[in-house]
């Protein structure tokens, strides 16, 4: 009895805990956010992941991280053409 009664309390407790964490850290972005494609500073797809995203001309872009933003500021006319933005 005592071991079913432990079971049963860790069963209710740990779902809630995981589902709480995992949207927290991965639903901060998702492709459907951000207007372009690719990662314009790795060439990597968007989908894969976004650590950060900026505003630039009425468009959402997403990184994969913050070095490829800050790569993107540092001549954000010329990258713009490497993002490959949705239409
Ligand atoms: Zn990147």
């Amino acid at each position: 009895m005592l071991i079913v009664s432990c079971n049963n309390s860790a069963k209710e407790n740990k779902p809630t805990d995981i589902v709480s964490k995992v949207q927290a850290d991965t639903a901060k972005f998702t492709a459907a956010m951000v207007d372009n494609k690719r990662d314009p500073s790795c060439g990597m797809p968007v989908a894969a992941g976004i650590e950060d995203t900026i505003h630039y001309k009425n468009k959402v872009l997403g990184f994969c991280s913050k070095e490829c933003r800050d790569e993107f500021l540092k001549d954000p006319k010329k990258n713009i053409t490497a993002a490959d933005l949705k239409k």
